[in-house]
């Protein structure tokens, strides 16, 4: 491994100090992406500053929203996301012990792989991202590929999940490493007009989207759409058939799992 010097902020302030201080930089949660990526020299940072000390992870609650901290362990979100069942499932099938244990909500929503799975509820569940010094929208903050809308340095301190009256994720998970070859989720919030229908699909396009065709069709009550193959991904693990006709699936299973 590429030599590296280890920071450990204790305030906000000084993470973003230490992480502009020289040379290139890298944020450390719970190490599960960065470590590997490190370790096989597709990443060498000068420098990593580590979040563990600053306070941000935790779960609360208000009127609308689950808080839930950056730094939340999957593991404590499938413990403590009560108020959103279906995102308490979803955490609980990440990976296996050891990355439930270590890896963190921030570190995946952050990091934005095209097969993660918190990447579906932050969209389905219209939640807002909230950093060190902004907020972004659910719709405007998944940016293709390992692309998000945060800037150079931009540490994401919170996420708020809008409560849903009902939501569920499906799953073809790939049966290693358990990320999604296709996951959906969709949720219901109130009202009867297409907004109250939201659908997320991950792992089967270069990046997280919203299944707008879908939305529809839940909220006229019809049956969901075929999903055309055309950008979805080809891969060793599934042609973009196999993904298009596991759309169809998953969402066929997570509207059953609604009720
Ligand atoms: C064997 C294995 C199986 C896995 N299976 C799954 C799976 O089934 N589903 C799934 O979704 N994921 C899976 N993962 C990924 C896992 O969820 C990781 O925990 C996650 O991708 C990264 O989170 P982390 O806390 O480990 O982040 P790190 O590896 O520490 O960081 C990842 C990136 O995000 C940046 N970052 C971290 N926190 C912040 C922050 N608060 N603000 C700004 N930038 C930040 C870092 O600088 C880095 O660039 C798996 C990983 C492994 C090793």
């Amino acid at each position: 491994m590429h030599d590296f010097a280890l920071h450990r902020p204790r305030s906000l302030s000084e993470a973003t100090a230490q992480f502009t201080s020289g040379g290139e930089a890298a944020y450390l949660a719970g190490g599960h992406t960065l470590i590997p990526a490190m370790k096989s020299r597709l990443r060498m940072p000068d420098a990593l500053v580590d979040l563990s000390g600053l306070g941000l992870a935790g779960i609360a609650r208000d009127a609308d929203r689950l808080w839930i901290g950056a730094m939340t362990r999957h593991a404590d979100v499938a413990a403590g996301a009560a108020a959103i069942p279906a995102l308490a499932c979803l955490a609980a099938g990440i990976g296996d012990a050891q990355v439930r244990n270590r890896g963190t909500l921030g570190g995946s929503v952050a990091n934005n792989d095209p097969a993660a799975d918190y990447p579906a509820a932050v969209l389905a569940l219209d939640a807002v991202i909230e950093t060190d010094r902004a907020t972004h929208a659910a719709d405007d903050f998944f940016q293709g590929m390992f692309a998000t809308a945060l800037a150079d340095g931009e540490i994401i301190t919170r996420i708020g999940f809008a409560i849903p009256q009902a939501a569920a994720y499906a799953k073809f998970r790939h049966p290693a490493s358990r990320y999604a070859i296709v996951g959906v989720f969709v949720a219901r919030f109130a009202g009867e007009s297409t907004d109250a229908w939201r659908v997320a699909v991950t792992g089967a396009g270069p990046g997280v989207f919203r299944w707008t065709d879908a939305e529809a069709a839940l909220a006229a009550g019809r049956d969901g759409p075929a999903m055309p193959a055309d950008d979805l991904n080809s891969d060793i693990h599934a042609g973009a058939d196999y993904r298009a006709h596991l759309c169809g699936v998953m969402l066929k299973q997570a509207v059953a799992n609604l009720a």
